[in-house]
This record gives structure tokens, sequence and C-alpha cells, in this order.
């Protein structure tokens, strides 16, 4: 995490070359872990890196942020996305195999207008703390007892601009999306929400699904989220996957801190105490959940539609 956040980074600019180290770095681990490779759709690395087209322009109000930002003079022909498969041990090939996906987003905000005479947007927070936490589930979970359904790993490119990454995955995934039986997106776990009791994150959209309630009677210390005017669950990668009819939600433990989206969201402000406990609290959870063969679903009008 020291390296994703560092200033040597530049702020992992999405779809920029310091995103796509990012993403080169991300997918050594998930190699060494003795993860497979998805070489029919990631052409990079030996098939754990996803390169992805951006749009010839990007969307009115994203450019204005990135003039706001100071940071819209970049070309960004392409996004990365590093991922790897844990392949369960009731997997067939040809057949139709049941994947969990877990996800964070790898970009943040790049380079941009100081404060405070800071220039980087480091992004300690957001989202390293997610993109950490799905290296080291798939650490913990690539060793032991394989599980009986499969686990895909995926760090998206380009979420800040508006999900490039997640929008190329769905478009081009190694997997059939029917097989996906549900996602989670870590998001900003690097510090607690003071309005949840001590060591609970919180997961977007609580009520849209059985999913949430599932994981905390199986140990996730994960509860609704508390900042429903926020509306976080339409504000990450989850969304576009969600819209695709996949079961998608984001695990959290944002309070609204004053650093979100600003050059002080450094590795000095995490709280590496809270971070571990969150990540180890969601190992056993997530092994239930590949081990099992209930399947969540969207609790009557929880999928959110497509906008028109
Ligand atoms: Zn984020």
């Amino acid at each position: 995490m020291s390296f994703l956040a560092s200033d040597a980074l530049h702020g992992r600019g999405s779809a920029t070359r310091d995103e796509h180290l990012a993403a080169l770095y991300a997918a050594s681990l998930l190699r060494s872990f003795g993860l497979d490779p998805l070489p029919s759709v990631a052409q990079e690395d030996d098939g754990y890196v996803q390169r992805g087209q951006m749009p010839a322009s990007l969307p009115n109000g994203v450019l204005r942020y990135l003039k706001h930002l100071g940071t819209d003079g970049e070309a960004r022909p392409y996004t990365w996305n590093a991922m790897a498969l844990l392949r369960g041990s009731d997997w067939k090939d040809g057949a139709h195999n049941p994947v969990i996906l877990l996800t964070a987003h790898l970009d943040h905000l790049g380079m941009g207008t100081p404060v405070n005479g800071d220039a980087i947007y480091n992004g300690a927070d957001d989202d390293a703390s997610g993109t950490i936490a799905v290296l080291e589930l798939a650490r913990a979970l690539s060793q032991g007892p394989r599980p009986r359904r499969s686990i895909l790993f995926v760090l998206f490119g380009s979420e800040e601009l508006g999900g490039f990454g997640d929008r190329w995955f769905l478009d081009h995934s190694p997997v059939p999306l029917t097989d996906i039986v549900t996602n989670l997106e870590f998001e900003m776990i690097g510090r607690p929400d003071p309005k949840l009791p001590q060591r609970t994150l919180w997961l977007t959209g609580y009520n849209r699904s059985n999913l949430g309630p599932m994981l905390a009677s199986h140990g996730a210390a994960i509860s609704a989220d508390p900042h429903p005017e926020e509306h976080f669950f339409r504000r990450s990668d989850n969304y576009n996957l969600a819209v695709r009819g996949i079961v998608a939600q984001t695990v959290s433990s944002f309070g609204l801190h004053k650093d979100y989206h600003q050059p002080s969201d450094e590795i000095s402000r995490i709280d590496f105490d809270f971070l571990t406990h969150s990540i180890n609290s969601m190992i056993a959870p997530v092994r239930w959940l590949a081990d099992t063969q209930w399947k969540p679903q969207w609790n009557v009008g929880g999928q959110p539609q497509p906008r028109k």
C-alpha cells in the first residue's frame, strides 16, 4: 500500500501511465499467489492485465471535473484492469462455473491543483485501501483448501472518471456475466466510520438484496450504510455491474472525512489497525460465500434499472 499511495505513483491518475504501473504491480502480486491468468481477455502481462479502450471524448461533466482539478490536458487513450482467477474445486472446463467477483479500483485523481503546496492526490483511502483488501483476500484465499466456487479478483482502472475499467470488463469479461454469483467492491476501508460501532464496515444498498444480512450472519461485521443521502450505492464500480443484473454492492467505512478527493488523502492518515482488522474480518465470510451453493438475490425493487 505504501507503493500504491506513494508520491512516486503520482496519485494513479485514471487511464495514465501511473494507473498502468499500479495495474502491473497488482498483477505481479496476483501472479505470485499462484492464481490463474485470463489470457482470453487480458492481453498484457501474460494474461493478468486487461487493457481497455477509453472513449475518444469524455462526458462533459467529467471534463469539467478534470478542469477543476487541473488535470484536463492529459491524453487518456487506455485504461487497465488487473485480474486473476482462483479456480474452485468444482471447476469444470467448458461448463458454466459459478464465480464470486471481488473488486476495487486502482486509479485515483493523479496530479492536480495544489492544496497547501501538495499537488499529488495520493488516494490512500480512495482506493489504495480497497485495492490492498482485494490483494490480501486473494493472498489468504489462495492458501489452504480450494473453495468450491471460483473467485475472480479484478482491480479496475478509471473508476474515478465514471467506471470505464469496469465497463470494459463487463463488455470483455473472461467469464459469462450470468456465471457471476455476486460482486463485492471494496472502497475506502482505511479509516473507521465514527457513525458505526468499532471495527464495523458498511455495505452500500444493504436493503437492496439479501447479501449483506447473509454475510453478517456468517461473521462479517457489516451493517447498513449510515449515509443513505450520499447515494454511495451508485457511486462505485458495483453500480455498472448491478445495472447488468449482478448482485453487486460495495463494502466501505468511509465516514465522510474531509480528505476525500484531496491531496491530503495520504497514507499517514490510514488507520492500519482498523484496515488490517477489516480485511481479516472478511476472509471467513468470503470463504463461506465461495464454499456454499447459496446465491444472493435482489429484494423486490432492489435492482437498479439502466439509465435511459
Ligand atoms: Zn473510490
